[in-house]
């Protein structure tokens, strides 16, 4: 078997040949970001199987497709301020944190990302750290339904967790110019929505179809349907 850098590449460019991966910053985040880095020792070998793993407490790490679709939608840019609701393992905040703090010395962003679970929070916090992103990614414990009003307004919105309708406290805390891309739907399918901010004015349009687990908090699902 080949080691991880190897399967990292392949992996990479066999997504981008069937299109899941279409920007190169998103390919060279994705090829920079040691995902075996982010899953559970017993995991690591599965590290470049494109599918979701468990991470504890009822968890997962997306897929690698999905944190590519998610990306592109997102469409981070050096510089930008960005908020992650759904920290799991930390894999996609460090994603993000590539593009937003580490591809242009000159512009240097950041992630702040929000994760009910303390233990996960603290997971996330050690991985990200080991990996090198120490710096670049905060790691907050809340319900992120309601957002970091005090770090607010982001650049870039992204939320990691099936949502019955986007939290309303995201959209207020977007600067004018953002984007917000969130998987919406019932518990078991949704659908990216792609939120965007312009001049005091919202659009939204739709993405592609996903299922998530669900986002428990005030604006999400009620902790009982966990
Ligand atoms: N982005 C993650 C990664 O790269 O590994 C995957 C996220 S996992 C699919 C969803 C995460 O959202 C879980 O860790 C879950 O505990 C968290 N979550 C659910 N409801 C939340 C809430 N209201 N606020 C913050 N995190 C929440």
């Amino acid at each position: 078997m080949q080691g991880f850098e190897e399967q990292r590449r392949l992996v990479v460019e066999g997504l981008r040949s069937l299109g899941y991966i279409r920007s190169e910053k998103t390919a060279r985040a994705l090829l920079r970001v040691p995902r075996e880095a982010f899953l559970p020792p017993q995991l690591r070998e599965y590290a470049y199987y494109d599918t979701p793993l468990p991470i504890g407490y009822g968890q997962t790490i997306s897929a690698i497709h999905m944190v590519a679709i998610m990306t592109d939608e997102l469409d981070p840019e050096p510089g930008d301020k960005v908020l992650e609701v759904g920290t799991g393992s930390g894999y996609q905040a460090a994603v993000l944190a590539e593009i937003v703090a580490r591809s242009d010395p000159g512009r240097k962003g950041h992630v702040y990302s929000v994760e009910r679970i303390p233990e996960l929070a603290e997971y996330a916090r050690t991985r990200l750290r080991e990996a090198g992103y120490g710096d670049d990614v905060t790691v907050v414990v809340g319900d992120g339904t309601l957002g970091l009003p005090g770090e607010a307004p982001f650049n870039r919105v992204i939320v990691t967790a099936a949502t019955p309708a986007v939290p309303p406290p995201l959209i207020d805390q977007l600067a004018d110019g953002g984007r917000l891309v969130a998987p919406v739907g019932d518990r078991f399918s949704q659908r990216l929505v792609i939120v965007e901010k312009k001049g005091g004015s919202i659009t939204k349009r739709y993405g592609m179809e996903c299922v998530f687990v669900p986002l428990i908090g005030r604006y999400g699902w009620h902790p009982d349907s966990e």
